[in-house]
């Protein structure tokens, strides 16, 4: 019985597509990069995808490919993974924080008109746990405000609204490929766009400020090495091929879950909102708010069961709270939701027993909690 908390999925065609890359002399710069570009922003639906190392660069360059900078402001969610705010402060940059929407999770789009100041220059939303946030709004605020926008997409490759896939709506929109997200590469993200001139720029600046048409050693502007080398890539095409078979297996596991525990009083299960298509990141539910949320996770973990807390809200952190002066009660609905939610053991792989058993010891631990 395998009751990760996460755990990758991959087969003989992974081992194939490494295999054949380790057997050429081109590590770096190779063709497999360019097949993995081409084939995820044919599956996204966006004109240009530029590989990156990990998903926390890919927002730092799309950051910088904004060109926001010290004393701007970017409207941002305090419920996310802490790389979704802290690219702002790589560039000197202000995150500045709207309360989530309590049933979704996501950023509130009613909140940002509200935040927008003379220094605003983007939107960053998340699509927390490959639920989408509500682009249509933040879309009709920015196009008001001409701000741009990036999608923090990490979490939701694949999932949709009214139709559209994730990553279609920003001016730019980030993955990420960590072992724990949908589809993995080890560490790996992407960045995708519509505009060439966004492609361009991303380009230059993973790799470090070259030109198009310059030579090696001529760099343009201030760049990085964030470039995605050839294994992984590999990986990453192997991976993408699946990822219609990967999207349902954990539909699947999810639909299990909710079958199971609807009917707790204790426990609220996981829900999309209209028109949308969830890709499932992980499985959250939150539990009561007069259960303890701590000690039920104790108790799952001495019985064998590994949960998590996602998330712990951002401006709580100590970094933030230490850089802003943040002390708690700030973002009431964020700060509540980070209290009660529980992310259970969740991956392609399940099957019903596993499920069934997370199940029982949830339930005792409730009972005895
Ligand atoms: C996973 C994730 C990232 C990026 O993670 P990396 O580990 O740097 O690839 C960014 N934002 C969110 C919300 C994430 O879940």
């Amino acid at each position: 019985m395998d009751l990760s908390l996460s755990r990758p999925d991959l087969t003989e065609r992974e081992q194939e597509l490494v295999a054949q890359v380790l057997q050429s002399p081109t590590l770096s710069q190779g063709p497999m990069l360019l097949r993995f570009e081409a084939a995820f922003a044919a599956y996204v639906g966006v004109s240009y995808a530029v590989g990156v190392t990990n998903g926390t660069c890919g927002l730092h360059l799309a950051v910088v490919t904004a060109g926001i900078t010290e004393g701007d402001e970017v409207i941002t969610t305090p419920f996310s993974f802490v790389a979704s705010s802290n690219c702002v402060l790589y560039e000197r940059a202000r995150p500045v924080f709207v309360d989530i929407d309590p049933k979704t999770g996501n950023i509130d789009p009613a909140g940002i008109e509200a935040a927008v100041t003379p220094r605003t220059r983007a939107i960053l939303p998340v699509h927390i746990f490959g639920h989408p946030a509500d682009m249509e709004a933040i879309e009709r605020t920015a196009r008001r405000y001409d701000l741009i926008v990036i999608e923090d997409a990490c979490e939701a490759l694949g999932a949709e609204r009214d139709g559209r896939k994730v990553g279609e709506f920003g001016h730019a929109a980030v993955f990420a490929f960590y072992p724990n997200k949908q589809m993995t590469t080890g560490e790996g993200g992407m960045v995708v766009t519509r505009d060439s001139a966004w492609d361009e720029r991303l380009r230059s600046l993973r790799n470090q400020g070259r030109g198009k048409a310059g030579t090696w050693l001529e760099h343009e502007r201030l760049g990085y090495n964030y470039r995605l080398d050839e294994i992984r890539s590999a990986l990453g095409v192997a991976q993408l091929d699946r990822i219609t078979d990967l999207l349902a297996r954990r539909e699947q596991v999810a639909r299990l879950y909710t079958e199971r525990l609807q009917s707790l009083p204790d426990v609220h299960t996981p829900e999309a909102g209209p028109g949308v298509k969830m890709s499932w990141f992980v499985y959250v539910v939150r539990l009561d708010p007069r259960l303890n949320r701590n000690r039920i996770a104790a108790l799952l973990q001495a019985a064998g069961v590994p949960t998590r807390p996602y998330f712990s809200a951002i401006h709580l952190q100590p970094v933030y709270r230490e850089r802003f002066g943040y002390r708690g009660g700030e973002f009431p609905i964020a700060e509540q939701l980070a209290r009660s939610t529980l992310a259970l053991p969740f991956h392609s792989r399940m099957g019903e027993a596993e499920v069934d058993q997370v199940c029982q010891t949830l339930t005792d631990a409730i009972q005895q909690g």
